[in-house]
C-alpha cells in the first residue's frame, strides 16, 4: 500500500502546536482590538487576475509561486498568495467606501499559499496575520501600524527584532529610478542570474530583492531610490521616522529595501528577527503603504497602509526563546468511575459539570484507579472526581485536588460551588502574590525569572 505523506512545504499542527498558535493569535487579536481593528474574512481562493494585477506581473509571487488552476468551469482560480488583494477586493465589491468612517481598520488571519522552495522557516502554506488601514494618508497612520506591530511583539514576548524602513516614493519617482537602474545594469546583464535578466526587462527594481544577486557589487553599487524621491516623499518618510523615534522604536533605514509586491508606494518596512544563536528565518513581518491599489481594483482613490505577520515564523522565534514553556492545555476535571456500576452516574456528573462551564473528560474503560489518576495528571486536570459505589449510593462525589492531593466528599449540589470557590481562592492568592511585585522590569506578575533578569510572563493576563 502507498504511504500518504504531507505535501512538501505544508505542516500538520498537532494539539501541542495548535495550542501555541492559538496563544499567538489570541494575543494578536487583543492587540488589534486595542488599536481599533475589526476582523474581515475573505475567500482562500480568488479569480487569478486579481493577483496578477495587484501583486504585479513582474513579482516573483506571480511569476513563480502562485497555485493557479482551472476549476471545473474552466475559470482560472488562484489560492491567495497574500491577504491584501482579497481584502481590498471585498472592500470595493461590498462598497464599504460608501459607509466607512476613515480610517477603516481591518485585520485578517489565515493561510496564504506560495510555491517556494521549502526550508527552515519557509513553507508553502503560510499563516499570515495582517492589518489594513484604508482611507487616510498621514505619517501617523504609517507610524500607528508600526506601533501596532511593536505592541504585538511586546505582548508576545519577542524582544529580539529590528525594523527596517525605507521609502520607494510615488509612481513618478519610481519610474525615473527604474530608468536609472536599467542604465546601471545594462552593460552587466551577463553577470546577473536568469531571473534578474527577466526582472531587468519587466521591473528592474526587483533585482535589488534577488536572493542570488543581492550580495554582488553590481547590485550593491546600484543607484539608490533615495536620490530619486520627490521632496514630498522624503518629508513623508522623515515624519514617520520622527514618530518612531518619539516612541523609541528600534528601527533602521535600509536604502535597498524595495519589497517584492508591486502595489507598494512610499513607506515600506520589514521586521527582522533572529534566534539566540543568530539563526535568521527571514522577516517575521512586512508591510507598507499602497496608495493606488483601491483605485486599480475599481474603487475610489483611497490611500492605505498595511502590514502582515508571518505566524509560523513568530512561533519559531518564540519557541527558540522558550516563551511557550509554561503554556499547558487547560482542563478542570477528570471524572473517574470506579467499577461498572458507577459509569452511568459518572457520565451524568460529567455532563452536569460541562453544563456548568467546566472542562471535563471521563474514563469510559473502567481502568484501575491508578491508571485513571495517571490520565488525570497527564491531562493536566485541576481536579479528579472519584465516583465509586458509595458515591453512587449517596449521590455524592469525591473531589480530589491533583496537586495538593487534598480530598473531600460532597453532594453533587455542592460540587460546582466547591470548585468555584477553589478557583476564586486561587485568583486571590495570585493577586496577593502580585502585590509583592516581581523583579521583571516590564511588569508586576508573579512568574519566575528565567535567570536572564526578565520573566516569561509576556503580560498575557494584563
Ligand atoms: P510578504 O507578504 O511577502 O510581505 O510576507 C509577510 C510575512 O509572511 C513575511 O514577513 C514572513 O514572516 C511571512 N512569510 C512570507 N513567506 C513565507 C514563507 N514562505 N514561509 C513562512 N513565512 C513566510
Amino acid at each position: 500500500m502507498d504511504k500518504y505523506t504531507l505535501p512538501r512545504g505544508t505542516q500538520d499542527f498537532l494539539p501541542e502546536d495548535t495550542r501555541k498558535l492559538n496563544y499567538i493569535e489570541s494575543i494578536l487579536v487583543d492587540a488589534a482590538h486595542l488599536f481599533g481593528f475589526e476582523e474581515i474574512r475573505t475567500p482562500i481562493f480568488e479569480h487569478t487576475p486579481l493577483f496578477t494585477r495587484s501583486v504585479g506581473e513582474s513579482s516573483d509571487i506571480v511569476n513563480k509561486e502562485m497555485y493557479t488552476f482551472l476549476d471545473r468551469s474552466n475559470r482560472s482560480i488562484t489560492l491567495r498568495p497574500e491577504g491584501t488583494a482579497g481584502v481590498i477586493r471585498a472592500f470595493v465589491e461590498n462598497k464599504l467606501y460608501a459607509k466607512s468612517d476613515y480610517p477603516l481598520r481591518l485585520y485578517y488571519n489565515g493561510p496564504v499559499f506560495r510555491y517556494e522552495r521549502p526550508q527552515a522557516g519557509r513553507y508553502r502554506q503560510i499563516q499570515q496575520f495582517g492589518y489594513e488601514t484604508i482611507g487616510i494618508k498621514s505619517p501617523y497612520m504609517d507610524a500607528d501600524i508600526i506601533l501596532l506591530a511593536v505592541s504585538s511583539l511586546y505582548m508576545l514576548g519577542i524582544k529580539n527584532y529590528k525594523i527596517v524602513i525605507n521609502s520607494i516614493g510615488d509612481k513618478e519617482s519610481r519610474n525615473k529610478y527604474k530608468e536609472a537602474l536599467k542604465e546601471h545594469f545594462t552593460t552587466h546583464l551577463d553577470t546577473l542570474c536568469e531571473d534578474c535578466k527577466r526582472r531587468y526587462e519587466q521591473n528592474p527594481l526587483r533585482i535589488l530583492d534577488c536572493k542570488i544577486d543581492s550580495d554582488k557589487d553590481i547590485v550593491k553599487n546600484a543607484p539608490k531610490i533615495k536620490d530619486y524621491l520627490t521632496e514630498e516623499s522624503k518629508e513623508y518618510l522623515n515624519a514617520v521616522i520622527s514618530l518612531l523615534k518619539m516612541f523609541e522604536v528600534n528601527f533602521e533605514v535600509d536604502d535597498n529595501l524595495v519589497r517584492g509586491l508591486d502595489y507598494y508606494s512610499d513607506v515600506v518596512f520589514e521586521i527582522l528577527s533572529y534566534t539566540k544563536d543568530g539563526k535568521d528565518y527571514g522577516a517575521i513581518g512586512a508591510g507598507g503603504r499602497y496608495d493606488y491599489l483601491v483605485e486599480e481594483i475599481g474603487g475610489p482613490s483611497l490611500p492605505c497602509v498595511g502590514f502582515a505577520f508571518g505566524v509560523d515564523r513568530l512561533r519559531l522565534i518564540m519557541e527558540d526563546y522558550n516563551v511557550f514553556d509554561k503554556l499547558q492545555g487547560e482542563f478542570d476535571c477528570y471524572v473517574m468511575p470506579i467499577g461498572e456500576e458507577s459509569l452511568t452516574y459518572a457520565y451524568q456528573v460529567t455532563q452536569y459539570l460541562r453544563g456548568n462551564g467546566l472542562r471535563c473528560d471521563l474514563d469510559f474503560q473502567l481502568r484501575s484507579f491508578r491508571a485513571q489518576f495517571k490520565s488525570a495528571q497527564k491531562k493536566n486536570a485541576t481536579f479528579a472526581i472519584i465516583i465509586g459505589s458509595d458515591e453512587v449510593k449517596n449521590q455524592t462525589v469525591t473531589l480530589k485536588n491533583i496537586q495538593t492531593k487534598e480530598q473531600f466528599t460532597v453532594s453533587v449540589n455542592e460540587l460546582i460551588e466547591k470548585i468555584d470557590q477553589y478557583f476564586q481562592e486561587l485568583v486571590m492568592r495570585q493577586y496577593q502574590e502580585n502585590e509583592h511585585g516581581c523583579d521583571c522590569e516590564n511588569c508586576d506578575c508573579d512568574h519566575e525569572s528565567d535567570g536572564d533578569h526578565e520573566c516569561n510572563c509576556h503580560h498575557h493576563h494584563h
